[in-house]
């Protein structure tokens, strides 16, 4: 299905998403359509490809039926006023998503925490230039930040959506703790390499936690900065030839496959 849902633009690129089902609501269509995937892949590659893009530092953009997929599960709970956390923002698009969504209304507040300083910078750039989120970031109901996102964000919870961009041992305790009543969290579940499944965990109003499977996936790990920047090198070396003797996994590791 998804692999043949590429664009070349991003209206046609959601276009194709709608034709194959991926998007369903007008919501998420209209949120894609607002924010150019274009912006936020590094030069010289396809932002427009139904395919997850490097980003450096071990990091991907995820393919854009993955953010369609994530978006269709959360666009309930992202109602104009929402509070939503995307952890691992890398790129900063689909925090961007998030914004349009949750709007510029009373109460809304977006933010992606992000451990790599360099992608929290090129992120921030990239929606420095997009008129809208300027104004959310100026009136700092958006915010790009850099931390470890296994902590979350006490300063804004609870938040109504939590989106977790990298695969996690388990879901992390501080992100489930900051979960709103009625809220719901989405988090790639797995050890690095798989198997993975993308898990949609729902708190009902009275607290209790409830949890379902809804596919395998392959996601980069959630993990500390140290060991991101370590592996990267190391695949930096490899790919130049000149890695050290070494069994550790060098291959290369694409985010969000089904
Ligand atoms: N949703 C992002 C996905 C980026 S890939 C996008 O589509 O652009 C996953 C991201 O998680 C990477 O940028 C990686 O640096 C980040 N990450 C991994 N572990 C993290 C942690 N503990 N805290 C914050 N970010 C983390």
């Amino acid at each position: 299905m998804s692999w043949t849902c590429h664009g070349s633009n991003n209206a046609s690129m959601v276009a194709a998403l709608k034709r194959a089902g991926i998007v369903r609501s007008s919501a998420v269509e209209e949120a894609m359509t607002a924010v150019d995937r274009g912006r936020f892949v590094p030069q010289g590659q396809a932002p427009y490809q139904d395919a997850p893009q490097p980003l450096g530092f071990g990091a991907t953009i995820s393919a854009p039926h993955m953010h369609a997929m994530c978006l269709e599960l959360l666009a309930e709970h992202i109602r104009p006023g929402a509070r939503v956390l995307d952890v691992g923002s890398g790129s900063g698009y689909l925090t961007l998503v998030f914004a349009h969504m949750a709007g510029r209304e009373p109460g809304a507040r977006v933010v992606g925490v992000e451990h790599i300083r360099e992608l929290v910078d090129s992120s921030l750039e990239a929606s420095r230039g997009v008129a809208w989120a300027a104004d959310m970031l100026r009136d700092d109901c958006l915010r790009l930040l850099q931390g470890d996102g296994t902590a979350g964000y006490p300063e804004w919870a609870p938040f109504d959506v939590i989106h977790v961009g990298a695969a996690a041992a388990c879901v992390p305790p501080a992100l489930l703790a900051q979960l709103a009543p009625g809220g719901r969290l989405v988090v790639p579940v797995g050890p690095e390499g798989g198997p993975q499944h993308l898990t949609l965990v729902d708190k009902d109003e009275g607290g209790r936690v409830s949890a379902r499977r809804e596919m395998g996936v392959m996601y980069v790990p959630l993990t500390s900065e140290e060991a991101q920047r370590g592996k990267a090198a190391l695949m930096a070396a490899w790919s130049r030839g000149a890695a050290p003797a070494t069994d550790q996994d060098g291959s290369p590791r694409e985010n969000a496959t089904r």
